[in-house]
C-alpha cells in the first residue's frame, strides 16, 4: 500500500455515513438522497455511531476515535 501522505488530501470516507455500510458497496443512492436532509450516523472513518446534534446552523456529529463534524 502506498503510504506517501499528502496533508492537502482529505481521507476519503470507508463507510456510508447514513447506513454503515462500506462506502464502495452497492446501494447508496437512497444514502445520498438522505445525506441532503439528515445528517449522518455513521463515521465514514471508524464506522463508529456518531453523536448527533442539530444545531440552528445544521448540525454536528461528533465521533469519539476522529472527532467532530459539522454541517
Ligand atoms: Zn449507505
Ligand atoms: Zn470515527
Amino acid at each position: 500500500m502506498n503510504t506517501t501522505a499528502d496533508p492537502t488530501d482529505a481521507t476519503p470516507a470507508a463507510f456510508c455515513d447514513q447506513c454503515g455500510e462500506p462506502a464502495d458497496a452497492a446501494g447508496h443512492t437512497a444514502c445520498a438522497r438522505r445525506r441532503e436532509l439528515e445528517p449522518p450516523r455513521y463515521c465514514g472513518q471508524c464506522r463508529r455511531r456518531m453523536v448527533v446534534q442539530v444545531t440552528p446552523r445544521g448540525w454536528t456529529a461528533k465521533c469519539v476515535e476522529d472527532g467532530v463534524r459539522t454541517a
